[in-house]
């Protein structure tokens, strides 16, 4: 078999930046050890997320022009809503200007004290939204997914046994929606399979439950149906797609991810009773409903950006890209979540640097030295993320301690990807050298954006 090409050609460039080690050194030291507060042009090779960082298609670009800005009733609203119809087969669709938008709607209509949203894995401002409604987030991950180095083939499928159990333990009509996270960005960008969003749907439809999906990177997940899900070989993806939404009562979508857009997300739902309640929030926070805090020109490239995302070519090309480093660092020894993900690469920092407690989070210690060694910027999704405090104020880590190099889509190229893994391997290798962190600076919630760090000598 032949390398597998990038399936796109370059039409425009812009630089990357290049930083001594040293410089590196005293930029970290003054972003507080927080890749959040790097500026981007000191960052050589920028991995810290996939989100909004695609490079967008000339016909992409072409639809920019196109964007239609009339305040109601934007001809390309309707393009984008005939979009989303076709591909998820839900019949009504409210934009939002991202994920988080669409979330903040959702859960202040359904969130509330004393309220259970179940979930394979909730991503991180799902479950703010969630806990900020005064709701609890349950994460039912399957047994497979807690194991980040054995390999499994859905290994983002939620426990449908646990699910069952915890139904019967705090009643059905105490959980108002169950959530499935695809691909499961914090649990590795591991896939879903069809088998599990179906059984899942049947029981929660058995207890009177929703369920949505929290479709971010659908197109991801259905390549990995496609390839490891027995029945799928020869079905085209957007029939997997539609057969993956056929199960939801709705979704919340960040077109940042899968649509391969700098900015914007909806909600889609058959429930049109929530859908009103939806709307009237929307024009609170975000905008009519014909535009939902985007501009015509926003919705017009998602649109586009949502049936390109299905092409075959495009989808062989993203999945084997990730594979291709993951297997180097495996090859090297590096202790990475197998098997490769969807969108990233996940570097399991509590047996990278086993010498680093869990409280002086070894994930932000190696998001640092991969800064600092090859200008490289990831992004812990472990403690600092994650942990809350017991009421002595001591840390109750995470399940996971992992360093996400998330690969933007259509940006690099293999030369690119063949560096990032030199440095990760040379990191490797002096790993002894790396120190642990605490925290001097934290806001009450999602803190790892914000929170300032210093080194423990
Ligand atoms: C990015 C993401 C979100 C939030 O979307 P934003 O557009 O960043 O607000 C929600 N869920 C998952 C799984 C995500 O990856």
């Amino acid at each position: 078999m032949k390398t597998i090409i990038e399936p796109f050609r370059i039409k425009s460039v812009e630089p990357v930046y290049f930083t001594t080690k040293e410089e590196r050194i005293q930029i970290l030291e003054n972003a507080f050890y927080n890749p959040f507060l790097i500026h981007a042009d000191k960052v050589l090779i920028d991995l810290l997320t996939d989100s909004g960082t695609s490079a967008m298609s000339s016909n992409q670009w072409a639809g920019i022009m196109q964007g239609d800005e009339s305040y109601a009733g934007s001809s390309s609203f309707f393009r984008f809503e005939k979009t989303i119809q076709d591909i998820t087969g839900l019949p009504i669709v409210i934009p939002t200007h991202q994920g988080r938008a669409a979330e903040k709607i959702l859960f202040s209509i359904l969130g509330g004290k004393e309220k259970y949203f179940v979930s394979n894995t909730l991503f991180d401002t799902t479950r703010a939204n969630i806990e900020y409604s005064g709701a609890a987030g349950v994460d039912l991950i399957c047994e497979a997914g807690k194991h980040p180095s054995i390999p499994a083939p859905f290994k983002g499928n939620l426990d449908t046994v646990a699910l069952l159990k915890f139904i019967a333990e705090k009643g059905a009509e105490n959980i108002p929606l169950c959530v499935l996270t695809v691909t499961n960005n914090s649990g590795g960008g591991q896939p879903v399979s069809m088998q599990n969003i179906k059984e899942v749907k049947a029981i929660c439809k058995t207890h009177g439950i929703p369920m949505f999906i929290d479709a971010c990177r659908f197109a991801e997940n259905a390549f990995f149906i496609k390839l490891r899900e027995d029945g799928y070989a020869d079905k085209p993806i957007p029939e997997i797609v539609h057969e993956m939404f056929s199960y939801a009562d709705g979704c919340t979508m960040s077109a940042k991810k899968d649509a391969f857009a700098n900015i914007g997300g909806f909600l889609a739902m058959h429930d049109e009773i929530l859908a009103q309640q939806c709307r009237n929030m929307l024009i609170m926070t975000e905008g009519f409903p014909t535009y939902g805090g985007l501009a015509g020109r926003d919705l017009e490239a998602i649109a586009i950006g949502l049936t390109e995302v299905m092409d075959e070519h495009y989808l062989q090309y993203r999945i084997r890209s990730i594979e291709y480093l993951c297997n180097k660092l495996i090859a090297a020894g590096v202790p990475v979540m197998q098997p490769a993900g969807g969108h990233a690469i996940y570097l399991d920092a509590k047996e990278f640097l086993s010498h680093i407690p869990v409280d002086e989070y070894p994930g932000q210690a190696l998001v640092g030295a991969l800064y600092v060694h090859g200008g490289i910027r990831g992004v812990e999704i472990g403690s600092l993320m994650f942990g809350k405090y017991d009421d002595h104020k001591k840390l109750i880590p995470a399940q996971l301690e992992l360093v996400r190099l998330a690969i933007p889509r259509r940006v690099y190229t293999q030369s690119h990807i063949d560096y990032v893994s030199e440095v990760i391997i040379e990191v490797f290798q002096e790993k002894e050298k790396i120190k642990g962190l605490t925290i001097i600076e934290e806001a009450p919630m999602l803190r790892h954006f914000t929170a300032k760090l210093k080194s423990i000598e």
